[in-house]
């Protein structure tokens, strides 16, 4: 195989549509022959710190199931760790449970951006050009993270069969770790073994930062062991998720972090998550003072050219609020954006509706929420 014209990944399902993307960012253990194993043997590298052990079969079996799009990558995580940001200090491990890495111990930061290049940008440039297809078509991809962990780790027997990771956006990690609770026999770790907050991972690239749901499915790695293993696992899984996407609700883009990484603002120097909130909130204030002036522009205009008014701001914020367990009257949160009682502002600013404008929001008014 040759590492220099082949992408990096290999794609199940590529025409299926991707209502669900699966990705096993871990799922190989192979390393580029002119690379010469990175300096690891045989055994290092059938090991937990070369590759999540079942998890790209199971990956590929699930992908069957759901009749869904997968992404696995093809190379070992040592070479460059699709998990990781470009940027993160563990993106090509050096040292990794208690073992040196040969090949990476005098990676310059050149060689590991060329690493970068070749194995790590265009995974995640097919991963992001699937999902921005999917969502220019109105659609909303939930994405399925699937990794596998090393039953002991430093010495220590983990207790988990299943770990549930999440960051902020907890909608499906939720009604997964609900619909777990029927199957009695497993223990599942929530944010174990590992957390699922970290800055440019996979799912905060593409799930976070696009507002899709999104979930880190941990395996224990002796349950996916072999085929009988993951056909077992994977017939669960299925079964699983499949209550919990219906769990989940209807599905919408939902931003649960800033807008924003810190570091596309700043050029890398250091700016607090509080912040860059108080900078997304200062345009909105913006944006309600220009509304409160353009008392000309009506709602229904608004409503037909783009599908949201003064009322539906009003709501954001009410269900926003909610969000957070603060409960707002309708009026109340739409008199925020108005800056007086709604039937005030109506009464002063809102002119008859011309037919044309009445018919076309008449044609609208399914999208209207
Ligand atoms: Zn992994």
């Amino acid at each position: 195989m040759s590492a220099d014209t082949d992408p990096p990944y290999e794609i199940c399902n590529s025409e299926a549509p991707p209502r669900i993307l699966f990705l096993c960012d871990h799922a190989s253990n192979r390393i580029p022959l002119e690379l010469n194993t990175l300096g690891l043997s045989e055994d290092d590298l059938s090991s937990h710190i070369a590759s999540d052990i079942g998890a790209g079969a199971l990956t590929r079996a699930l992908a069957k199931a759901f009749e869904a799009p997968a992404l696995l990558g093809i190379w070992s995580r040592l070479l460059v760790d699709l998990n990781r940001g470009a940027d993160d200090p563990t993106a090509a491990m050096k040292l990794s449970d208690g073992r040196i890495v040969p090949g990476n111990a005098r990676l310059t930061h050149d060689g590991l951006m060329e690493r970068v290049a070749r194995y790590h940008a265009p995974y995640h440039a097919a991963i992001a050009e699937i999902l921005d297809a999917a969502m220019a078509k109105g659609g909303v991809p939930i994405i399925v993270s699937m990794h596998s962990f090393t039953p002991v780790w430093r010495g220590w027997a983990r207790p988990w069969h299943v770990g549930i990771l999440w960051d902020r956006d907890y909608r499906l990690a939720c009604a997964l770790l609900k619909r777990f609770e029927h199957e009695s026999d497993l223990t599942i770790g929530d944010n174990e073994p590992y957390d699922g907050e970290l800055e440019n991972d996979t799912l905060y690239r593409h799930g976070t930062m696009n507002g899709l749901p999104h979930v880190l499915i941990e395996i224990r790695q002796d349950l996916i062991a072999d085929e009988a293993g993951v056909a077992a696992m994977a017939k669960r899984l299925e079964s699983v998720l499949r209550d919990a996407f219906v769990a989940m609700g209807p599905l919408r883009i939902e931003y649960s972090r800033p807008l924003v990484r810190a570091a596309e603002i700043t050029g890398g120097s250091s700016m607090d998550e509080k912040r860059r909130t108080e900078l997304e909130a200062a345009a909105f204030r913006r944006l309600v003072a220009h509304l409160r002036s353009r008392t000309d522009v009506q709602n229904i205009d608004l409503m037909n050219l783009a599908g949201f008014c003064r009322n539906c701001l009003g709501d954001w914020y009410r269900e926003a609020a909610a969000q957070k367990g603060i409960t707002l009257d309708k009026d109340a949160a739409r008199e925020i954006v108005y800056g007086m009682p709604p039937a005030e502002w109506k009464k002063r600013y809102q002119k008859e509706a011309a037919p044309d404008a009445l018919a076309a929001f008449a044609k609208n008014d399914k999208t209207h929420s």
